[in-house]
C-alpha cells in the first residue's frame, strides 16, 4: 500500500505536515486560555468563599458581643434586684453575691446616695466596719483620690468587688465626676439601666482602664414617699478590652478587627473599642447596631491580615502551575511532533530507498535470470555448501541433457563429473596439500596455480552417458556478510575448440615441416593503419635470412630493419609503402648485414591483402639470393668489360656517358672526354703479327690506366680507339691530363715493338650540348691530330 494513500497523523489527529512550532504555539495558547479561565473561575469562587467565611465569622462575633452585652445587663439587673428585694445588704452578702459574677467584668460596686448631713455618720459607719481610713473621696487634677469637698449630695462607693489588684475605690464620689454624674442622673431619671460614655475607669489596671460604667438605680420599698431619688446605684465596671477580647485569640491571630462606636453622643461618635490589630486592605466589611442599656453602638468588623493570610488565594500558584504545564505540554508536543515528523520522514526515505533497491534487485534478478537463460552456450551450475545443485541454467540443460527440475535439489556437482578424472585429481591435490581432499571437493579446490580460480578442463558425463569436455571455472559464492554459502561452476563446451585446436596444431606442424624444407622463410607481415609494422608469422627459415629468432620478430618487426643494409633500408620501406598503397605485389632485392655471415643479398616477394580495419597484411617469402647476385654481377662485369684489355667496353662507356650527361644536364658541372687512336697500328700488326698487336693494345691500356684517377672511366671503343670519360674536369684540365697520357705513352716503349704513339682529341661538355655532338668533337680532335702528323694532343678549339 502506498504511503501517500493514507497520510499518517501524529497522535491520531495532528497532520504530519503541520509544523511542530505551530502545534506547540497552539497548545501554549490553548493552555494559556484554559489557565486564564480556570484562574478567573477560581478567583471568583475564592472571593465568594472569602466573603461567606468573613460573614460567618463576623456574625459569630456579633452574636458573641451581643451575648456579652446582654449578659452584663442581666447580671447587673440581678444585683439590682438583690438590693431592691433585700431590706439591707451587708458587705459580706454583697461580696458573696458578686464574687461569682466577676467574669468579664472588672468590678461590681454599690454606691449609696449620701447627703451632706448623712456624710459623717455614713463615713463613721463604714469606719466601724473596719475600714478605718474610709472617707468620701474624689479625684484631684493629678488623678489621685483625695477627700471629697463639701457638697450637698454624694454617691459614694460603699461595696466593691473587683478583679483589680489596685483595690476598690471605696468612698469614691461618683457625682464628683461629670460623666459618671450624667450617667447616674440618666439612670435616676429613667429608673432604668444607663451606660456611661466611654471613660477612664478608676482603680483598674491601665491596660483595661478604657471602659464603661453600667449603672442601675436601686429603689427601696421603704423609700420616703415622693422621693424619686434612688437609694443607691449598683454598677458594673466594664473594661471593653476584657469584655470583647477575652476568650478570643491574640491580636496577631485574630481574623477580625472590631471597632465599636458609641452612637449616643450627639456630635461625634466616640470610639468605644478598637481591636489592637489593624484591618487589612479589603473590600470586606460588616457593620451592625447593638444596644446596651440606653446606648446604641455601631459595631464595625473588618478582616485582619491574619484572615487574609489564612485564606490565601491559590490563583497565583494555579496560574504559575497552569502556565508551566502549558509550556511543558507544548514543549512535549513540539518534541513529540518534531520527532515523529523526523521519524516519518526517515521512514519515508528508507522506504523509498528500500523500494529503489528492491526495484534494482528485481531488475538485477531479472537480468541475472535472463543472462542465465540466454547463456545457452555456457552451463552455469550453482550448488549449496553440501554440493547439491541449486541452479541449472538453460546452457547446462542443453549441454548435459538433464532438465533443471531433475537436477536442482537432487544431484550434486560431483555426480556430473567423470569419476576416474575426479579420483585422479583428488589424489593429486591430496599429495600436494598433505591431507585428504575428497572427490566431491576435487573440482572446487584450487590447484595452487598462479592467479587462483583458474579455469580447468574437466570431463562431464551427460544424461545419456556420453562424455563432454568442458572448461570449468569454480568459484565460491559468498553472501552479503562474506560467509561462504556455496559454489558457482561455469562450464564451456570445449569439444569443438579442442577439435579445431588439434586441427590447427596439425596444420602448424605441416607448415613447420614444409617451411623447414624450403630454402628461405615464409612470413606474414602486417602494416597497421598508422604505419606501424608487425610480423604475424615467421617460419624457422627467417632465422637464417636475418639471423634473428622468429619469436623476436613477432614481438618487434623493426628488428628486421636493423639487419637491412643502410643504403637499402629506405628503399625497402618505400617499396613496402608503395605496395600497401597500390595493393600490388611487393618484390624487392636488398642487402642484409648479418653478424655472422656478413653481407648477403636477399629477395622478398609478398602479396598484399587489405584488412577490414585499415592496414595491410602481406603473405610472403624471402630467400637468400647472394649466389645468384654474384653470378649476375659477374655476368654484368663481363658484359661491360673488354675481354682483350680488361678495361670497360663501348657499352659501358655509353652507359656512363648517359649517366654523366644526365648529371650535368640536371645540375650543371663539368664533363670532359679524351679520345685517342693509336698511330699506324695497322703497321704494327703487319710488322709483328696480330698477337703482338693485341699485346700492344694491352700495354697501351696499362700505361694509360696508370695515369688515370679512380673517377675517370677508361674504355676501349673498338679496334685501337680508346676513350677516357672524365667527370668534373673542364677542358683545360682535360688537356693537361691528355698531355700527361700522351707523354706517358710515347716515353715508355713497348718490348719488341718500340715506342707506340697515339693521337689525342679532347672535348668538354658545353651547356645544351648532346652526347653525340660531344663525341663528334672529340673524334674531330683525333682526326685533326692525325692530319697534323700524329703523335700529338689536339687542343680543343675555343
Ligand atoms: P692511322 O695512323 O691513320 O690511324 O693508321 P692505322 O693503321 O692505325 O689505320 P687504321 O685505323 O685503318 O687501322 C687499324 C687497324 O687495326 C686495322 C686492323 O687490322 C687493326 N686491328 C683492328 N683491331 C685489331 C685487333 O684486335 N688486333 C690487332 N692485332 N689488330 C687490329
Ligand atoms: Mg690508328
Ligand atoms: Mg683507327
Amino acid at each position: 500500500m502506498s504511503l501517500h494513500a493514507v497520510r499518517p497523523k501524529i497522535l491520531g489527529f495532528i497532520s504530519e505536515d503541520v509544523s511542530a512550532w505551530l502545534v506547540a504555539s497552539l497548545v501554549l495558547l490553548a493552555g494559556g486560555i484554559l489557565t486564564g479561565l480556570l484562574a478567573w473561575g477560581t478567583l471568583n469562587l475564592f472571593h465568594h468563599q472569602l466573603r461567606q467565611r468573613f460573614q460567618l465569622l463576623a456574625s459569630e462575633r456579633y452574636s458573641r458581643i451581643e451575648e456579652r452585652f446582654e449578659d452584663q445587663e442581666q447580671r447587673l439587673d440581678g444585683l439590682r434586684r438583690f438590693f431592691a428585694n433585700s431590706g439591707s445588704v451587708s458587705r459580706a452578702e454583697f461580696d458573696g453575691y458578686t464574687e461569682p459574677l466577676l467574669h468579664r467584668t472588672q468590678a461590681y460596686s454599690f454606691a449609696q446616695r449620701v447627703s451632706r448631713e448623712q456624710r459623717p455618720a455614713f463615713e463613721q459607719a463604714v469606719r466601724d466596719e473596719g475600714f478605718s481610713d474610709f472617707a468620701i473621696r474624689e479625684l484631684n487634677g493629678a488623678g489621685e483620690l483625695q477627700l471629697a469637698g463639701n457638697r450637698d449630695e454624694y454617691v459614694a462607693v460603699l461595696f466593691s468587688q473587683t478583679l483589680s489588684r489596685l483595690g476598690s475605690p471605696l468612698g469614691y464620689d461618683l457625682l464628683a465626676q461629670p460623666l459618671r454624674r450624667a450617667t447616674l442622673e440618666r439612670a435616676a431619671q429613667s429608673g432604668r439601666m444607663a451606660v456611661s460614655q466611654p471613660m477612664h475607669l478608676v482603680s483598674v489596671e491601665p491596660a483595661y482602664a478604657r471602659g464603661v460604667l453600667l449603672v442601675a438605680p436601686v429603689q427601696r420599698e421603704q423609700n420616703p414617699p415622693g422621693s424619686t431619688q434612688p437609694f443607691g446605684y449598683v454598677m458594673a465596671v466594664i473594661s471593653m478590652r476584657q469584655l470583647l477580647a477575652d476568650g478570643l485569640p491574640d491580636a496577631g491571630y485574630d481574623y477580625l478587627t472590631v471597632r465599636i462606636l458609641d452612637l449616643s453622643t450627639d456630635d461625634q461618635h466616640e470610639v468605644l473599642y478598637e481591636s489592637s490589630n489593624t484591618p487589612a486592605e479589603s473590600s470586606l466589611s460588616a457593620s451592625r447596631l447593638l444596644r446596651m442599656a440606653d446606648h446604641d453602638y455601631q459595631v464595625d468588623i473588618q478582616p485582619s491580615e491574619a484572615f487574609l493570610q489564612a485564606n490565601h488565594s491559590s490563583v497565583t500558584s494555579l496560574v504559575v502551575l497552569g502556565g508551566l504545564l502549558s509550556v511543558l505540554l507544548s514543549a512535549l508536543l513540539y518534541v513529540l511532533v518534531s520527532q515523529r515528523q523526523r521519524a516519518l520522514t526517515l521512514v519515508e526515505q528508507r522506504t523509498e530507498e528500500l523500494r529503489a533497491r528492491e526495484e534494482e534487485l528485481r531488475g538485477t534478478h531479472g537480468q541475472l535470470r535472463g543472462v542465465l537463460n540466454a547463456a545457452t552456450q555456457v552451463a552455469i551450475i550453482a550448488t549449496d555448501l553440501r554440493g547439491v545443485i541449486s541452479t541449472f541454467n538453460a546452457g547446462a540443460e542443453q549441454m548435459l541433457g538433464y532438465a533443471a527440475a531433475e537436477v536442482v535439489g537432487h544431484m550434486t556437482l560431483e555426480s556430473l563429473h567423470f569419476p576416474r578424472e575426479l579420483v585422479a585429481r583428488s589424489a593429486e591435490l591430496s599429495a600436494r596439500y598433505g591431507k585428504l581432499i575428497p572427490t566431491c571437493q576435487a573440482m572446487l579446490v584450487e590447484g595452487g596455480e598462479e592467479g587462483g580460480h583458474q579455469a580447468r578442463e574437466w570431463t562431464l558425463v551427460r544424461k545419456d552417458g556420453s562424455h563432454l569436455a568442458v572448461n570449468m571455472l569454480a568459484t565460491p559464492v559468498l553472501d552479503e556478510q562474506g560467509l561462504w554459502v556455496g559454489h558457482l561452476a561455469i562450464c564451456i563446451d570445449i569439444t569443438e575448440r579442442k577439435r579445431v585446436y588439434e586441427a590447427l596444431a596439425a596444420r602448424d606442424l605441416l607448415l613447420k615441416k614444409l617451411s623447414a624444407h624450403v630454402p628461405g622463410g615464409i612470413y606474414q607481415f602486417k602494416m597497421e593503419f598508422d604505419g606501424r609494422f608487425s610480423v604475424i608469422y615467421a617460419s624457422d627459415g627467417i632465422r637464417e635470412i636475418y639471423e634473428l629468432d622468429p619469436d623476436v620478430l613477432l614481438l618487434n618487426a623493426e628488428a628486421i630493419f636493423t639487419r637491412i643494409h643502410p643504403q637499402d633500408s629506405s628503399r625497402v620501406r618505400a617499396s613496402i609503402r608503395d605496395s600497401a598503397l597500390t595493393v600490388s605485389p611487393w618484390r624487392e632485392e636488398y642487402r642484409v648485414q648479418l653478424p655472422q655471415r656478413g653481407l648477403r643479398w636477399v629477395r622478398g616477394e609478398a602479396t598484399p591483402e587489405e584488412l577490414p580495419g585499415g592496414g595491410v597484411l602481406w603473405h610472403g617469402y624471402i630467400s637468400d639470393i647472394s649466389d645468384l647476385k654474384r653470378v649476375e654481377e659477374e655476368l654484368r662485369a663481363l658484359s661491360v668489360t673488354d675481354s682483350l684489355t680488361g678495361i670497360h667496353n663501348r657499352r659501358y662507356f655509353q652507359e656512363r656517358l648517359t649517366t654523366e650527361m644526365a648529371r650535368v644536364e640536371r645540375g650543371g658541372g663539368e664533363l670532359s672526354v679524351i679520345m685517342l687512336d693509336i698511330d699506324h697500328f695497322k703497321r704494327i700488326n703487319d710488322q709483328h703479327g696480330h698477337a703482338v698487336g693485341d699485346r700492344v693494345l694491352q700495354a697501351v691500356c696499362e700505361r694509360i690506366g696508370h695515369r688515370l684517377r679512380r673517377t675517370d672511366v677508361f674504355c676501349r671503343l673498338g679496334g685501337e680507339e680508346f676513350m677516357v670519360l672524365c667527370p668534373d674536369i673542364d677542358g683545360e684540365h682535360a688537356h693537361v691530363l691528355a698531355l700527361q697520357l700522351w707523354q706517358a705513352l710515347r716515353s715508355s716503349p713497348i718490348d719488341g715493338v718500340g715506342t707506340v704513339t697515339a693521337s689525342f682529341g679532347i672535348a668538354s661538355w658545353r651547356v645544351g650540348e648532346g652526347a653525340d655532338s660531344l663525341l663528334l668533337r672529340a673524334d674531330s680532335g683525333v682526326y685533326a691530330a692525325k692530319q697534323a702528323g700524329r703523335d700529338r694532343v689536339e687542343a680543343q678549339p675555343g
